[in-house]
Order: structure tokens, then sequence, then C-alpha cells
């Protein structure tokens, strides 16, 4: 009885690998009711790995894997060979060489173990399952494996079977896309294997998706234009040679398109999905019969099923098992009417314009895009995602996605996603956490129901050591403060965003401090922290560079940047965020030497007897506080309580000068930060210290000034052109606290 019920737990539990892992806790020892079986002790094993003579290419890989590792973990190399008599054998087989699903199970029969797989990878991956449930090895990243040293290995009866919920998993971050060992450890399979003699790349492994935006690979413009420009789009009346999409109407694009396909599928052979997708703009042809089929098909995406249906029932016979993949992008994301994908073809649909933070039925700014999944999901009969999981505009800037990856998986497994790329920092390693995201989108492709929180915790634990609670913590902190109502995140949100408050930052670097301590005698693990801390000190020093140079948040930037090699901090210049690291650690050098150069201003004789401001109103049409000033007309003067400006949406063409005592409480430097939409001038003792002049959106101004204890005067001038209008000014102290400004009068 107890043998059966071990055996139905493990059965169960191996169905998350986390749990799979506690089951020798769980039940007193893996084998405690039948561990008659031993794998190694003592440096010794009496096992041999068995590997038929027909072995294939990926087979024998597997064997090198299980063999290395097993070396690993207990200290003896077990021999591979073709036969061995039963009772000691690890034994490779493949189920299905054909199969194209990955799926395997590994299972006890006496003594022997079988791992048994579907091609082209389930072997391999029944190897690693072992491996990471047995014997609790992971790959946490590139760099940081764990084999945990054991002096004996006993197991009983054991049965693990699993399958891909996502057939293809192509983790698009730097790692997984250019290292194809590590990345075949985490289930990946986009990139292929190099073969173990260095040669070439294992055949078979991997089921990639070849090009992108390939249509103008199959039509190229230059090579066709000069003699037939009516091959492409149709643009203001005129067919245009630029890089815009081929008129797709057209018979001959349509046969060229086909040949050129067909000739790709020969060649390459070894790829699953074949790209017959428009081009990266949204030039697509207006001429009269593609504005028909567009008519006929409710749209943009119609014509594009029309046209890749064609060329998916040309080469249908020829390569049976193959697609052809196009995709819902822009213009062409909205499911069309009246026409369906065929059997063959493949719909990349982009979720570029989502919320990252929130599922897409939880959100109104996922709402349209949750409509086409699900219009595309009922339609065509394979999907395949490009999902966007990192921010594109600063890739260290944190992103609190860690609850909503599960759920946009499981809606795009629901839909019938047969793959997933998942778009990272694939040109960098300088992504939030970079490591557990992508060991965690590795774990959540392969098994999309997960247990994500005990993902999270083996992940933290594992890799930052005492530090991993603390991580935790930081998620929580996340999960409050940047998720809260309201807040929303796409993947392009620029450091200078409001989501981002001081009070994060603050709460976060504090979390910091303890992780940092509980592994202060581990300069590895130290490190790790570090590096994780290193997104919070970025926003410190672009929130509040006076409180992050107190703080040295400038300093572990510098150090993270050089250990980790993170050159590139943006997917490119048009993103807005701050391009490299060398740009960066400029601007840190260009601040310091600005708060260096400060001279003492002396204090001014002043006393006030109230708080306050005086102000005065303008009125007029004006480019600059100059013109303001010169021919604005005052319609007002007085007193408020506080700097205020006129706040209504409807109000514009306006401006003030506001004047008083600023008191510095003791001698010091202290930072202005003022945000103003339009422009702003601050003069402190008759002196022009911070200039945001002109008509512009919001913009974000700092001086740093060295004050005498005492009263100062300050003026701030300020005008409104047109649109909205923001004017915010904070103050930090010598005591590092950001403030209100306070006056006197
Ligand atoms: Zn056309
Ligand atoms: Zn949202």
């Amino acid at each position: 009885m107890k043998k059966r019920l071990l055996e139905i737990v493990q059965s169960i539990l191996c169905k998350s690998l986390i749990i799979s892992c506690l089951v020798p806790t769980l039940l007193g020892g893996a084998n405690s009711c039948s561990p008659q079986n031993t794998l190694f002790e003592d440096g010794e094993s009496s096992y041999t790995i068995v590997l038929d003579s027909q072995a294939t290419e990926i087979e024998r890989y597997a064997a090198l894997e299980l063999q290395t590792w097993l070396e690993q973990v207990s200290g003896v190399r077990i021999p591979i060979t073709a036969e061995a008599p039963a009772g000691n054998r690890l034994i490779l087989e493949t189920e299905d060489r054909q199969g194209r699903d990955d799926s395997f199970v590994y299972f006890t029969e006496g003594a022997d173990i079988h791992f048994r797989g579907n091609g082209p990878r389930g072997t391999l991956y029944a190897v690693y399952a072992f491996l990471e449930n047995e014997l609790d090895c992971r790959w946490y990243s590139l760099k940081v494996s764990v084999a945990p040293h054991k002096d004996s290995w006993r197991f009983g009866k054991l049965r693990c079977q699993e399958a891909p919920g996502i057939r293809i998993r192509d983790n698009c971050y730097l790692d997984p896309r250019t290292q194809p060992v590590f990345s075949a450890r985490l289930r990946n399979n986009f990139v292929r294997i190099p073969s173990p003699d260095g040669t070439g790349t294992i055949p078979g492994s991997a089921e990639g998706y070849w090009g992108v935006h390939a249509l103008g690979t199959h039509v190229p413009v230059g090579k066709y234009f000069s003699t037939h420009p009516e091959y492409f789009c149709l643009r203001d009346g005129k067919r245009y040679g630029g890089y815009g999409q081929p008129c797709l109407s057209n018979p001959e694009v349509l046969q060229i398109t086909i040949e050129s396909v067909r000739k790709i599928m020969r060649e390459q052979p070894d790829f699953l999905i074949y790209s017959v997708e428009q081009n990266d703009n949204q030039l697509f042809c207006q001429c009269d019969a593609c504005e028909a089929l567009a008519e006929q098909y409710g749209g943009q995406s119609g014509v594009m099923i029309w046209f890749v249906n064609q060329v998916a029932d040309a080469v249908r016979d020829e390569f049976p098992d193959k697609f052809i993949g196009t995709f819902a992008y822009q213009y062409t994301r909205h499911a069309p009417k009246n026409i369906q994908p065929r059997e063959n073809v493949v719909v990349r649909l982009c979720s570029i314009e989502c919320c990252m933070w929130h599922g897409y039925d939880e959100c109104e700014q996922n709402l349209a895009f949750l409509k086409d999944l699900e219009d595309w999901g009922t339609l065509a009969p394979h999907l395949y995602i490009w999902d966007y999981v990192t921010d594109f505009a600063q890739y260290c800037l944190p992103v609190a996605n860690w609850k909503t990856l599960q759920p946009h998986i499981q809606d795009f497994r629901d839909n019938h996603a047969i793959g997933i790329l998942e778009e990272g920092d694939y040109q960098t390693v300088s992504c939030e956490l970079r490591e557990m995201r992508t060991w965690l989108l590795s774990k959540l492709m392969w098994n999309p129901d997960a247990d994500v929180d005990a993902l999270i915790r083996d992940f933290t634990d594992g890799y930052y050591g005492p530090a991993g609670r603390y991580i935790r913590d930081y998620l929580d902190l996340e999960e409050r403060i940047l998720r809260r109502p309201g807040v929303h995140g796409n993947c392009y949100v620029h450091p200078s965003d409001t989501m981002f408050t001081l009070e994060f930052i603050r709460e976060g670097r504090a979390i910091f401090a303890q992780a940092k301590e509980a592994v202060a005698d581990n300069q590895t693990l130290y490190d790790r922290v570090e590096t994780a801390e290193m997104p919070l000190c970025f926003l410190q020093m672009v929130k509040n560079p006076l409180q992050g140079f107190r703080e040295q948040a400038d300093e572990l930037v510098r150090r993270v940047v050089e250990r980790e090699g993170m050159n590139r901090l943006a997917e490119g210049v048009w993103a807005g965020g701050t391009m490299t690291a060398k740009d960066l650690l400029a601007d840190y050098d260009r601040i310091r030497k600005e708060i260096e150069k400060s001279e003492l201003m002396p204090a001014m004789a002043a006393n006030p007897t109230k708080k306050g401001v005086r102000f005065t109103r303008y009125e007029g049409n004006f480019m600059s506080t100059e013109e303001m000033l010169r021919k604005g007309k005052v319609v007002e003067q007085g007193t408020m309580e506080e700097i205020a400006i006129d706040t209504r949406p409807e109000a514009d063409h306006f401006g003030y000068v506001f004047e008083g005592w600023l008191e510095a409480t003791e001698e010091g430097l202290y930072q202005f930060r003022i945000t103003s939409d339009d422009g702003t001038v601050l003069l402190m003792d008759g002196k022009r210290v911070l200039e945001l002049d002109g008509s512009h959106s919001p913009e974000t101004g700092f001086c740093y000034l060295l004050l005498e204890k005492g009263f100062h005067h300050l003026e701030l001038r300020y005008f409104e052109d047109c649109e909205g209008q923001i004017l915010s000014v904070r103050l930090t102290g010598p005591d590092g606290k950001e403030t209100d400004l306070c006056l006197t009068i």
C-alpha cells in the first residue's frame, strides 16, 4: 500500500518540478519504502549508461550530459556502452525519432532506469528532468550551475512523464538566444546544440522559425523595382520603391514568393516554420485590387492571409509537416473576416502595444489585444506569439510583470499557440533580474501551469543564498508600489516616469541593505545581490542625484556595469533612454563636477514674518519667460501659501513670477528638482541657477547650490504656452530628505 501511494504521489508531484524534489523530504527519504537500488556510493557505481549502436547524435549528446552531471554529483564517471546485462543500466532510448513534441518519461524497471523520449529532444530532456528532480541539479544561469555533491544516492520506483505546454520555446534573452548548450538545459528549443566534436550542430535538434519580416527577402525591391514597379505598394497614386510592402494582389508577386520559399525550404530543411511576413513598416498597397481584397476579407490581415494561404497550398505536398508563418502585427493585428488561415499556416501575433503588468482580461489597455488573441485563436489552427517582457526604452528598469508572465502564457496556450518568442534584452545583459527572468520564462513555456511562487523561491534561494528571502521581499515591494491601482507598464516605460517614486527607491534600497548584510561573507553572492540592486541605484541617480551620490548609488552602478559588461542599456536611441554605460557614467561625472564647482552663496539679511510667496500673474502668448516679462500683461498680484499655478485644463497662455525667502537651516548642498511644462527659470539671490525655458512638454532639471545658513532670495519665473501645464519644485537639503519647497515673505 505504501509503495503504491509513493508511486501515485510521485506521479502527481512530478508534474511540478520543484515539488517533485521535495518528495524525499515529504516522505522521509525518497525511497524509504524501497531504497533497494544504489546508483552510486563513496565514489563508486556499478551502473553503465546504455546507448544502442544506432543511437542518434542527440541521444549520444544526452548520454554525455548524463555522464557529466552524474560525475559532478557523485565523483564517479559512469561508462557509456552499447550493451550491458539487465540490472544496473541507465538506458537512453527514443520512442519516436520522427516525433516533434519533445515529450518524455523516465522510469524504473527493476534496478534499471529508462530515459525515453520523443524526437527531437525528448530523451535529452528526460535526462535533465531526472537530474533536476532526483539529484537537485539546477542550471540557474549561464555561469551558475548547481550539482550538489552526494556521497550516495539510492532509489526505489521512479516514474516522471512530461510534455511541453508550448511546442517552440524561444527565450529571447541574450544567453538562451546565443548559448545553445545552456539554452537546451532550460529546455528552450530555438537554437541548435553544437555537436560535441565542434564540427557543426546536432541535426534535428531545433524546431526554429526561419526568417522575420521576410517578404522583403522573397521579393527584394532592389532586384525588381526598376523593371517591375507594379510588384510594390501603390501609395498616394505612385508605386513606392523604398522600404514598403509588396503588392500582394499581383499574381507574379505570389509566384516569386512561392519559388523563393520553396528554395529556402529545400536548402534549409531543419526549420519548422518559414516566414512570409510583412516588412517592418505600415506601407501596405492601396491599389484597387488590394483594396478590393481588404474589403472582401475584413481588412489588411485578410489580404495577408489570402496571399499566405496560396503560398501554403503551393508547398504543402512537398513539405507536409512544415508551416508557413505570417504576422498579425500593427496594421494586420485584427483578425480577418470571410477567410481562415490554412492548417499549415502559423499566425505570429505581436503583443507590443500591451500593458505587461496586468492580465489581458484585467487591464483596459489589453482588452483589444485579448479580443484579437481570441479572434485569431478561434480562426487560426495555430498561433505563434511574439511577446514583450522587458523594458526596451531602458533595459534595467524594474518591470513588475512577475505575476503576469504565467497568465499571459496560459492565454497563449489556450488560444492554440504552438510557439512563443519571449523578447527580453536580447542585445545585452542589463535587464533587471535577467537570470531569474530567463530561468522562469523557460520553466513556464515548458509548463504553463507550474507553481510560480515555488519556482521563484527555488531560484532566489538557489541563486542568492541567504539573500534570497530579501529578493522575494523586493518582488513584493514591486507588486505593492509599482503595480498599484491605475498604474500600467508597457514595454517602453521611461526612467523619468512618476511610477518610480522615491518611496519605492528608498524601501527597495533598505531591503537590499539587509540582503547584502545576509551575504556579507560571500563575495560571489554579494556581487549577485549588487547586480540585482543596480536598477534601484540607476533610478535613484535619475530621480535624486544628490541623494544617490550620498548613498553611493553611482558607485554601485559603476561597479555592476563594469563587472557584468553591461555596455548597452537600451534597445535603440529611438527608445529614449540612456543608450550606453559610457554615456551614463559620463553623465554622473558631469553632475559630480557641477556639484563640486558650486560656490558658497552667502545668506542675505531678511526678516520674513510668515509662510507664503508673492506672485505676479501675466497673460499673453509667449515662447519664453523673457518674452513674458517683456510683453506679458500683468493681470494680478498678491500672495499665496505656496507656489501654485493655474491647473485648469482649459487655461492657456499665462505665466507667473513667484518670489519669497528660502531658509537654509544649515550650511550645505541643496538640490532643486524642477519639473515644468512649459518653461521655467529659477533665480537664487538674483543669480540664474536653473533654466528649463521655452515651450515644451514636461521636462525635469536639477541644480545644486551650496547655501550659507540663513535666508536666500528665491525667484521662479514660469509660463504656460498651450495644452497641459505642470510646475513642481522639490528640494533636497543636506539631510538627504526631499521635501516640497517652503518659502516665507
Ligand atoms: Zn496592390
Ligand atoms: Zn495594465
